[in-house]
């Protein structure tokens, strides 16, 4: 392949693969806006969509409202699903273990080159397993009867915040670290296990990333359009290659000459590409600021609810306001929490079935009372996240499933595909664009190799 020869980029989908694509593409050695077009196509026009009304829409203001690299409104859409919706933790424990390594080292050059410590909050951190036993909320009792609101207002606080001695010998009788004082240690937590530490495990802000990586890329000649939801990918006679791309914008149908076609459309790549598997499933999160910020660490938590305990929403149960009543029985949930330095915490819950794949991320449907669970599971272990936090956002989106899938597809030439990256999207996206550029750039894949993630191994 040689390096002058033209080429009509088309990226499908402005998620954290198809802009860490786009960003890569942009830094290959045989990259020139002169001969090469790249344009990123993303189908959403808003991130709000998969939000309740009352979230806030723009978490760039919070880390830092100063910053030039403020929100783009153009951009608006990028990130707007799972992307922007995910925890970000980042780990060289992750799988697949072919593409971990490369991947978490290019985060750190990434936050080094950019500023990302202050750009999309980049930083090392700890991950821990925690066993826990939840509180009840205020106006619930083990019982089974409501109390007040007003006695439960008045009931003594048991944060383990209170007594910063206490709660101290109580961490270390469980060998838990001293400054994970944000979990009630008196009452909540029963059992600590180490899993990752700021030599193996870091975070980003994911959404502030993917945006970065669009507005990075946009800078060195992607042409970004949002709104642009593709339709169709044409195919030469026989199918031998890749010409063009078709997608609807404001209501009218485009069609834009395509050599190399790169699908990241994430959960909705099978749409476009029946033979590649990537499946769909729900998950809602929540961000919760907290009243200063808290220690940097990822809780995989186990919580038991006693009796008495609101139910959490079973998983068929479908746009229910948290109707089931207190819980008959102790229950064991696994809520993920993620400390982040922009004063936040996100909180994620188990995934569901419930509600099909939408058309675009502005349909995701958002159940509320999946949301308000994870609230008060959070809040029972820890009063920062719980009576004196505040919440900022609930959210649904879908996680993509099946793979990562990273190449060629079939004997079609330039069709690629960059999806199905499971809950380590985060952690694998640079190592996936960087991948990519290679394949669209040198024929085949130089960084890493591609072992499960080759598509092929799949049709
Ligand atoms: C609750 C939760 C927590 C997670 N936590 C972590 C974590 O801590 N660490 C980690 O590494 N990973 C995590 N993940 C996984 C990670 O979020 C995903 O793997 C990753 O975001 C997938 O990125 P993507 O770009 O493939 O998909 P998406 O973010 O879904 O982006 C795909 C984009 O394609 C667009 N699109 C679709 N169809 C079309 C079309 N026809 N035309 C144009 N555009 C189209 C969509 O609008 C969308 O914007 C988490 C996921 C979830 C759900």
């Amino acid at each position: 392949m040689s390096e002058g020869s033209q080429k009509d980029i088309t990226i499908i989908g402005g998620g954290i693969i198809g802009c860490s694509a786009a960003y890569y593409l942009t830094r290959h050695p045989s990259y020139s806006p002169e001969t090469h077009r790249v344009t990123l196509l993303e189908a959403s026009t808003s991130s709000s969509g998969g939000r309740t009304k009352d979230s806030i829409s723009d978490p760039a203001t919070l880390a830092d409202p100063n910053t030039k690299w403020k929100r783009n409104p153009a951009h608006d859409g990028i990130a707007g699903g799972a992307s922007g919706k995910a925890g970000g933790l980042l780990a060289l424990w992750a799988f697949p273990s072919n593409i971990v390594p490369l991947s978490f080292g290019l985060h750190e050059e990434l936050a080094k080159e950019h500023d990302g410590e202050r750009r999309w909050g980049y930083r090392r951190c700890y991950a821990s397993q925690v066993e826990c036993r939840a509180r009840l909320p205020p106006g619930f009792s083990s019982d089974e009867s409501k109390i007040t609101a007003a006695d439960a207002e008045t009931a003594p606080s048991k944060g383990l915040h209170k007594d910063h001695k206490t709660a101290i010998k109580a961490l270390k009788k469980i060998g838990a670290p001293e400054d994970l004082d944000w979990l009630d240690t008196e009452q909540a937590l029963v059992a600590y296990e180490g899993m990752g530490t700021p030599n193996n495990t870091a975070q980003v802000h994911p959404e502030l990333f993917t945006r970065s990586m669009a507005q990075l890329a946009e800078e060195k000649g992607v042409k970004i359009v949002t709104g642009a939801r593709v339709t169709a990918i044409n195919y030469s006679k026989g199918g031998d290659s890749v010409e063009s791309v078709t997608y609807e914008k404001e209501g009218n149908c485009e069609t834009l000459p395509t050599t190399d076609c790169v699908v990241a459309a994430g959960p909705w790549t099978s749409r476009l590409l029946p033979n590649v598997p990537v499946t769909a499933s729900r998950a809602h999160s929540v961000v919760i600021q907290t009243p200063t910020p808290v220690s940097a660490y990822a809780l995989f938590t186990s919580i038991a609810l006693p009796s008495g305990f609101p139910t959490p929403t079973p998983e068929k149960a479908r746009g229910s306001k948290a109707a089931q009543g207190p819980l008959k029985r102790s229950q064991v949930v696994e809520p993920e929490i993620y400390a982040r330095p922009d004063g936040t915490a996100y909180a994620c819950g188990p995934t569901d079935q419930t509600v099909k794949l939408p058309l675009t991320n502005a349909e995701v449907e958002v159940d509320e009372a999946r949301c308000d669970d994870i609230i008060s599971q959070v809040g029972g272990i820890s009063d920062e996240l719980g009576r004196d936090g505040k919440v900022l956002a609930k959210q649904a989106c879908y996680l993509p499933q099946g793979g990562p899938w990273i190449g060629p597809v079939g004997n079609t030439r330039g069709l690629t595909v960059a999806a199905g990256h499971t809950c380590w999207g985060i952690q694998n996206a640079p190592g996936t664009g960087k991948l990519l550029s290679e394949i669209v750039f040198d024929g085949a894949a130089k960084s890493a190799r591609l072992g499960g993630c080759d598509p092929s191994r799949a049709l």
